[in-house]
């Protein structure tokens, strides 16, 4: 049980108090979901889904596009809730969950429709030649979106976003840390029009989640590796797909033609916004000798200059709580054990005193891979910097990691910029920048390595909740195979000097195919008795054929065939214009 978030019973149930982590004080109370429960939210799903993919794109757009108004005209009241339950600032909690909460809306109610259209694909395959091939997506009915601690409204809710944009019903269990902010959206929905049952919030610990991956039919996950590789286990007993945010220990690169200060001021912003607590924070920064002692200094005093304390008015304070209270032993385990290990804390180090969960912006020189600083994840307000001897070092440092969320590279160079943006192992690489990728919602953001599965954002941030399905063919499936195997023996055997087998679709009657062969030598017998057999009858002249077997004809050209086969119509006569027509479309 953390220090956040206490469970006390009432009654027959219990309930969850959610504590703010910058004061201490009560923030609220919600009552506890059995996994019972958990399971009738399910049910409840269920029922709605139907009905709310019955009603369109369009339909649902208009609900997403309404709630993204209330987002902005109930902004004071999110942002309240936000910093009472994380105890962050109220920049963090507007430019980063508000803001992204309201972009999630927008981009979704706009782009579903465009991502999961029914796509029409042309095959290269002799087999499928003359089919009409689809790919359509169907929402997989319910899903379950299990979220973390740090940003309530991104890795949660976003993810939630998406999911419902497809027509899916949706189960949200929010970390029990910070569950306040996600019951206000779910009042939100509601009062925008989102039929009961579509969109629920499951507000429960880790059994909650667990029994949700039981009776979901997709899982979206954001957390911890370790808690990850259990939800994928728990999710393979029923063979649930998953998708899965984790972990990351997120390199930066300073190389020494790096414009020093705008790197210093994002190592500084990327580090330590949210307290650290970012899944793309920086963890850890490798900078070339020849600028290390200036992008040191920078750093260092722009960090002494943060004002860190309980969130304020707008403006008044630059660094929030630690979110989780526990977590505040990690911070505190990497710091001392990098001082154990010859590192220098150039300033902060060190718990705050006081109700409060806090720990002091960090600067740490002289670390090296032993420390677990530069290896494990800290997700703290700490800047590990260590001074490299080129691009190769930095590089290899950087992918020795069983992480590969992201990393960022800072140079003027563009050129090595490239190189090294394919040499580091990580889902996304930023150049000169170091975050503002996240709100591309156009662009993949998933993991490598230990750091995810799958992506949030772009064509696979949407995909991912709906089962594709292929579709072809029509009534004409089963002959053309049957077509194809015969024209295949011929290519292979080589027989009759077919040296190239050339098959198109020369009528649109999905009814009748015929197929074209070209490159056979002139004067030759027909080569196959099986392609006669399916083709029913020949009518080519002289020695080119004999018995029973397909029409034949010449083009003209003294070493081309054409053959016309013509299985299901059973009126073979075309003029030759009539193929060639029919060639062309
Ligand atoms: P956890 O993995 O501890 O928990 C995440 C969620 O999983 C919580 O809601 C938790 O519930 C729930 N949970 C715990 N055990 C189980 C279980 N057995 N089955 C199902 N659900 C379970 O992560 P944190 O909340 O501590 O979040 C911090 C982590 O999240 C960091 O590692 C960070 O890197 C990662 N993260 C990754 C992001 C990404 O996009 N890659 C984004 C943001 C964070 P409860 O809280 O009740 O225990």
């Amino acid at each position: 049980m953390s220090a956040a978030a206490a469970t006390r019973a009432v009654g027959a149930g219990s309930v969850i108090e959610v504590l703010n982590p910058a004061t201490g004080e009560l923030a609220g109370t919600v009552p506890e979901c059995s996994v019972e429960q958990v399971q009738e939210m399910v049910a409840t799903a269920r029922q709605a889904q139907p009905a709310w993919e019955a009603l369109g794109f369009e339909g649902r757009a208009l609900v997403l596009r309404r709630a993204r108004r209330w987002v902005m005209q109930n902004a004071d009241r999110l942002a309240q809730t936000l910093i009472s339950e994380t105890g962050k600032t109220e920049e963090d909690a507007r430019f980063v969950d508000i803001y992204y909460a309201a972009a999630a809306l927008d981009f979704w109610a706009t782009h579903a429709k465009r991502y999961l259209h029914e796509q029409k694909v042309r095959s290269g395959s002799p087999f499928l030649l003359g089919r009409q091939l689809r790919v359509r997506y169907s929402p997989v009915g319910v899903v379950g979106v299990i979220g973390p601690w740090n940003y309530p409204l991104v890795n949660s809710f976003g993810d939630c976003v998406p999911a419902v944009a497809a027509g899916n019903a949706v189960i949200l269990k929010p970390s029990e840390v910070t569950p306040l902010s996600s019951l206000v959206m779910k009042d939100g929905l509601r009062e925008c029009g989102m039929p009961e049952g579509v969109f629920q919030v499951a507000v429960g610990r880790g059994e909650a989640g667990a029994a949700l991956i039981d009776h979901v039919d997709f899982v979206m996950f954001t957390g911890s590796t370790a808690t990850g590789k259990n939800v994928a286990a728990r999710a393979a007993a029923t063979l649930t797909p998953v998708g899965l945010e984790l972990g990351g220990k997120d390199p930066m690169i300073v190389l020494g033609d790096a414009d020093v200060e705008r790197a210093a001021i994002n190592a500084v912003q990327a580090g330590l916004g949210n307290a650290g607590q970012t899944c793309i924070v920086v963890e850890r920064i490798y900078v070339e000798g020849s600028v290390y002692d200036e992008f040191v200094a920078k750093v260092l005093d722009k960090v002494k200059a943060l004002r860190q304390g309980v969130p304020g008015p707008r403006g008044s304070t630059d660094i929030g709580a630690m979110i989780f209270p526990p977590q505040l032993e990690i911070v505190d385990y990497h710091v001392k054990d990098a001082l154990a290990k010859g590192a220098r804390v150039l300033c902060g180090g060190h718990r705050r005193g006081g109700d409060g969960s806090f720990y002091e912006p960090t600067v740490l020189v002289d670390v090296d891979h032993s420390m677990a600083c530069m290896r494990e994840e800290t997700f703290g307000p700490t800047l590990p910097i260590m001074k490299v001897d080129g691009v190769a070092e930095a590089v290899k440092l950087a992918n020795d990691s069983p992480y590969g969320l992201q990393a960022s590279v800072w140079t003027r160079d563009l050129g090595k910029a490239n190189q090294l943006v394919d040499a580091l192992q990580a889902g996304v690489v930023t150049v000169n920048d170091a975050q503002a990728n996240y709100f591309g919602l156009e662009l993949p953001m998933g993991g490598w390595k230990s750091s995810g599965l799958g992506a949030r954002h772009g064509p696979d941030g949407i995909r991912k909740s709906l089962q594709e399905e292929v579709s072809g063919g029509g009534e004409a499936r089963a002959a053309p195979a049957a077509v194809c195997d015969a024209l295949l023996n011929l290519a292979n055997a080589g027989v009759a000097g077919v040296r190239e087998v050339d098959v198109r679709r020369i009528a649109r009657d999905a009814m009748t195919f015929a197929y074209v062969i070209v490159g056979a030598r002139s004067g030759t017998t027909c080569p196959s008795p099986s392609l006669a057999s399916i083709t029913g009858g020949c009518s080519c002249p002289g020695e080119r054929c004999s018995g029973d077997a397909p029409s034949w004809s010449s083009p003209g050209d003294a070493s081309t065939c054409v053959q016309t086969t013509n299985r299901w119509s059973g009126s073979s006569t075309r003029s030759r214009s009539e193929r060639r027509d029919g060639d062309r479309h």
